[in-house]
């Protein structure tokens, strides 16, 4: 399996170098934009937004709304082209999106224009709708929970409130009942030794709100805790390198049992099921190249690209420190002002690529858990493709 995994990891890098060479592409299907840098609650493991800011924005700068004229700007600008029938996904996950007063009209406007495209929001669930008939220009509505009773839910969101955003979550669905069924729902937990625990119950809501409302609920979908080195020292104890492995065992069991029975769809990263079922992890390094096994990942040729607040590219990966989110386009020299498919099959992106797979990323992606689930399903793909040709 070790040759297998390595064959493939070659097969990878090759690619990167018909990419540099221009005889590769990788189309873009997912754009990322911020409709906001504001939010209306500074929660406790947030990277970008702290009690202490007065603005309430990331990393205090000034609030900013893109307004529909904005969204057109840097559409065009960055020649999106609406002209093209093929399939491209709208991704608004940065601040509070539905805190933006002209989201209706922007989601609208996108869904006229971009005929096959999907809008994704991910929102706090303490918005409910201003305006119900905006579902119909979603196609899926994340909510983040981080908490499956008062007691938890508040000490982390602060300061919003369990019962206003169970409320909230129950007037989206009606909402979608109404006017689109065919919007989908999810919920996102950031997993911490301050809510691991709790995650059956965080299943029970969900469960109990569709079992309210009726209707489908796409996924549960959960993501460890990373604490930034900017951030409160006394964070770093609230990962999931701290929460006991056989409690956390039995927290994964019962949270799979309720999944089950309420028919959602947990969305857990094989690391975390990896962290808590075996006792010791597959060895990082490779014995002759000595690659950080946690950083081959194929996360860099997802089809993704995310602008930001002045159409500035964002980050190759949100998972990276934030540090490099900037200074890696810089430091790679991938063009700017060219559009997506350029930008995204540039030389400069394909040498991040074959850098990230030749272990070359570590720091920038530290002990990245989303990276090392990659790893993992890339290795448990390859076990089903070498079990099937044994048969
Ligand atoms: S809701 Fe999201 S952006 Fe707002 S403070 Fe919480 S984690 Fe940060
Ligand atoms: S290893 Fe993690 S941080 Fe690095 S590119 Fe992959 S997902 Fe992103």
């Amino acid at each position: 399996m070790e040759q297998l995994m390595e064959q493939y990891r070659q097969q990878l890098i090759k690619q990167c170098e018909e990419g540099m060479e221009g005889n590769k592409k990788i189309k873009v299907i997912e754009i990322n934009m911020y409709m906001t840098n504001k939010c209306n609650l500074y929660c406790t493991m947030c990277p970008f937004i702290s009690k202490d800011y007065s603005n309430k924005t990331y990393f205090n700068k000034e609030p900013y709304f893109a307004t529909l004229k904005d969204v057109k700007k840097i559409l065009f600008n960055k020649k999106v082209s609406g002209k093209r029938q093929e399939y491209v996904k709208f991704n608004f996950f940065m601040g509070e999106t539905l805190l933006n007063p002209e989201i209706f009209k922007i989601c609208k406007y996108i869904k006229k224009k971009y005929v096959n495209s999907e809008i994704v929001i991910l929102s706090n669930g303490t918005i409910p709708p201003a305006n119900e008939e905006i579902v119909k220009y979603i196609d899926i509505l994340g909510f983040s929970l981080d908490g499956g009773t008062k007691e938890v839910f508040e000490a982390i969101r602060t300061p919003a409130k369990f019962e206003h955003v169970v409320d909230t979550i129950h007037k989206w669905v009606k909402a979608r009942n109404k006017y689109n069924i065919n919007l989908k729902f999810r919920t996102s937990t950031t997993l911490s030794t301050l809510n691991f625990m709790d995650l059956p119950n965080i299943v029970r809501t969900v469960g109990e709100v569709v079992r309210t409302e009726g209707g489908d609920w796409d996924s549960i979908y959960c993501q460890p805790v990373v604490i930034e080195d900017y951030q409160r020292p006394e964070l770093r104890k609230i990962t999931l390198e701290y929460v006991d492995r056989l409690m956390g065992k039995k927290v994964l069991e019962e949270t799979e049992r309720l999944a089950a029975e309420y028919s959602i769809r947990l969305d857990m990263p094989q690391a975390i099921y990896e962290m808590f079922y075996h006792e010791t992890k597959i060895d990082k390094r490779d014995e002759q190249g000595g690659v950080e096994r946690r950083c081959f990942c194929e996360k860099l040729s997802n089809g993704y690209l995310s602008y930001g607040m002045n159409g500035k590219l964002e980050f190759a990966c949100c998972f990276m420190d934030k540090k490099y989110w900037y200074e890696l386009f810089e430091r790679y020299q991938i063009p700017d002002n060219k559009n997506p498919e350029e930008i995204y099959n540039s030389r400069g992106y394909w040498q991040l690529r074959k850098d990230l797979l030749e272990g070359k990323l570590q720091k920038e992606c530290r002990n990245c858990t989303i990276g090392e689930s990659n790893y993992y399903n890339i290795l448990e793909e390859l076990r089903r493709k070498n079990d099937a040709g044994s048969e």
